[in-house]
C-alpha cells in the first residue's frame, strides 16, 4: 500500500531527513586512512541518539549496526567491522537512517578515503549525477520507469552501469514501503507518481558489469567481478513541480539542466 503524506507529516519527515545531513556529514568528515568502520559506526549511532532519535537500521531484520559501510567493491550492506581499517585510496559508502518523532530518513552518500585515482572521483561524481537524473523525473504524473530510465542512462552513458538486484523504495513510517524505486526502467511505464508520495531513490552504480553477489554474512553486496561501485541517496517529497530533498536540506534545483 502506498501511504500519501499531508503537508504536516512531511514537515516532521523533513526535521527527520535535516537531523540524518548533520549526522551524515559528521561522518563524513571522520572519514580518514586508519580509521574503523566500526568506529564511524559508532559516531553515527552517538549523533542519533544525542539528537533524541532513534537509528533505524539497528535491528532491522537483525542487522547488527546503525550505518552501512561499504568499501569499494562491497555495493552496500557493509556491516562495521573493528578489523576494517580504512587506506588510502579507496571509496566508502556511508549508508544510514534514522526514526524521529516516528518519522523515518534514509540517506546514503560515497567518500573518498584520502587521496584516490581520478576514476575512483569520477564514479562518485557520476553515481550523484544518477541520483539528480532520477530525482528531476520524481514528479506527480511521472512513472517509477522514468526515474529508472534517468539513472540507468546517466550510469551508461559514462562507461558504467546501474546495478538492477537492488532498488530504492518509499518511506515514511517504514522505512521501506511502497512503491519499490527501480534503478532501471522505460520512461512512461510503472507506477504513477502522486504528490504527498515519498521515497528514496539511491542508485548504485558499478565501475564494471552490474551483476552483483551477496556475502557469506548475510548482509553485504559485492559486485561479482569485483569492480568498484558507488551509492548515493536521499529521501525525497513528491509534488507537481522537482521534488523537495528531505536529506538535503536547503537543496534548490536549477531549472535550466
Ligand atoms: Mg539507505
Ligand atoms: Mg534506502
Amino acid at each position: 500500500m502506498i501511504t500519501l503524506k499531508s503537508p504536516l507529516q512531511i514537515a516532521a519527515m523533513r526535521r527527520a531527513g535535516a537531523l540524518l545531513y548533520e549526522v551524515l556529514q559528521t561522518v563524513k568528515d571522520a572519514v580518514k586512512p586508519g580509521v574503523s568502520t566500526l568506529a564511524l559506526n559508532d559516531l553515527a549511532e552517538r549523533l542519533i541518539r544525542n539528537a533524541g532519535a532513534e537509528p533505524s537500521f539497528l535491528g532491522y531484520e537483525g542487522f547488527p549496526a546503525s550505518l552501512c559501510t561499504s568499501v569499494d567493491s562491497r555495493v552496500v550492506h557493509g556491516i562495521p567491522s573493528a578489523e576494517e581499517i580504512l587506506r588510502e585510496g579507496s571509496i566508502i559508502s556511508l549508508d544510514c537512517g534514522l526514526v524521529l518523532n516516528g518519522w523515518q530518513a534514509d540517506s546514503a552518500l560515497t567518500v573518498p578515503v584520502g587521496r584516490v585515482s581520478d576514476e575512483m572521483l569520477r564514479l562518485i561524481r557520476v553515481t550523484e549525477d544518477c541520483f539528480f537524473a532520477g530525482a528531476r523525473e520524481a514528479a506527480a504524473g511521472h512513472t517509477i520507469g522514468d526515474i529508472g530510465q534517468a539513472v540507468a542512462d546517466t550510469a551508461h552513458a559514462a562507461g558504467f552501469t546501474s546495478v538492477r538486484d537492488l532498488t530504492g523504495h518509499g518511506i515514511g513510517r517504514e522505512m521501506h514501503e511502497e512503491p519499490t524505486v527501480y534503478l532501471y526502467g522505460q520512461a512512461g511505464h510503472g507506477l504513477r507518481l502522486r504528490g504527498g508520495m515519498t521515497i528514496a531513490i539511491e542508485p548504485m552504480i558499478a565501475a564494471g558489469d552490474w551483476h552483483v553477489d551477496e556475502e557469506d554474512d548475510g548482509w553485504g553486496v559485492v559486485t561479482h567481478d569485483g569492480s568498484p561501485a558507488s551509492h548515493y541517496e536521499h529521501t525525497l517529497a513528491i509534488s507537481d513541480g522537482l521534488p523537495e530533498l528531505l536529506t538535503l536540506p536547503g537543496y534548490v534545483w536549477k531549472e535550466d539542466a
